[in-house]
């Protein structure tokens, strides 16, 4: 085994690469350096493990998985063969509570600084067997695992990137939760106490073709801040501390926006008011649940959508609403409208 180390530079370009040789295995980089295309490409063909911040070792397991032998012995560590058993298990849920079809969906464990348990493509998640299960490295290069990984976890790495305290991801398609997600709106908070403790605001990324790295990097606004982000056009996607607790994310939303749908058909759905929101907040805190609400005054803890409604449009990121085309022009029809009918009533 030999390694290159460039802990120290910011950029790593495919010249800073000159050094490697037929034997290297390992580039050691800076946990936030940047490496040029090229220069990422000149690992992956030469199959080069790239280890982002080597000099924290020690503090997870897998920081000292250097090299062929470390990574399969990582792979198939009790705590990792426990992550692929858990994986399997909440493939099953998601199957049987129909959140994935075909070979939709995927989910994942992050089980080191730079290491990560993921599906594969092309399997029904009702089918999964730890053998079946792929290790990445957190640039989405295949590390270990018999099968090609999904080509959907440069979403989950970005996830793993961005959010620290993200364990493990489940990304699914539950029909519910999905039909808020093709209409541009999420459901409201303040209604059911369970789905504002454990999952709290949902966000609406935009949509991009899966499997993209344009599509990763559509959640990259709101997972910080959310828990789970609705999918436009697609499906949804929810992190937590473990693999489990993701997957129940998922059941917790799905079944909110069922129960909004089914209540919206009797009468207009009721809130319960702020007062009572912190005190679910207050409980949430104490389960160590982040909710960037935290911070938030007791008045702006509910959203108020129009009375009765079930679905409110997402406010983006830190601006204020925008409206597309065909609301605008909504609006100026609407209050055309309104101006003639008042016209034609002087007459
Ligand atoms: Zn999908």
């Amino acid at each position: 085994m030999k390694s290159i180390d460039l802990t120290k530079e910011k950029v790593v370009t495919v010249a800073d690469l000159a050094a490697a040789q037929a034997d290297t295995t390992e580039l050691l980089v800076g946990e936030n350096a940047v490496l040029t295309p090229s220069a990422l490409e000149f690992t992956e063909q030469r199959h080069i493990t790239v280890r982002r911040g080597a000099k924290a070792a020690g503090v997870e397991k897998a920081a000292s998985a250097t090299g062929a032998g470390a990574i399969q012995e990582l792979f198939h560590s009790p705590a990792a063969e426990a992550v692929k058993e858990e994986i399997c298990a909440a493939g099953r849920k998601l199957w049987q509570r129909q959140y994935v079809d075909g070979n939709g969906g995927n989910i994942s464990c992050r089980i080191g600084p730079n290491e990560v348990i993921c599906s594969p493509t092309l399997m029904s998640k009702a089918d999964l067997r730890p053998e079946d299960l792929c290790l990445v490295d957190l640039e989405g290069k295949q590390l270990a695992g018999g099968r090609p990984r999904t080509s959907e976890i440069l979403m989950h790495l970005e996830i793993y990137k961005q959010v620290p305290e993200a364990k493990g991801v489940v990304h699914c398609h539950p029909p519910h939760a999905t039909a808020y997600a093709i209409t541009g709106r999420v459901p409201p908070t303040c209604v059911i106490p369970e789905a504002e403790v454990f999952i709290g605001k949902v966000a609406l990324s935009p949509y991009e073709t899966p499997g993209t790295p344009q599509f990763a990097r559509t959640v990259i606004p709101f997972v910080k801040d959310h828990n789970t982000v609705l999918l436009a056009n697609h499906g949804i996607v929810c992190w937590a501390d473990t693999v489990t607790h993701a997957e129940w994310y998922a059941e917790v939303v799905d079944t909110y926006c069922w129960t909004l749908m089914l209540a919206a058909q009797l009468a207009p759905v009721s809130h319960f008011t702020s007062e009572k929101a912190a005190d679910l907040l207050a409980i949430k805190k104490r389960l160590g649940l982040p909710d960037p609400r935290h911070e938030l005054k007791e008045c702006e803890l509910c959203d108020l959508p129009e009375p009765g409604s079930i679905a409110i449009q997402p406010k983006p990121c830190g601006t204020a609403p925008s409206l597309n085309n065909a609301e605008i022009d909504a609006i100026v029809q609407a209050v055309t409208d309104r101006v003639m009918a008042a016209l034609n009533a002087r007459k």
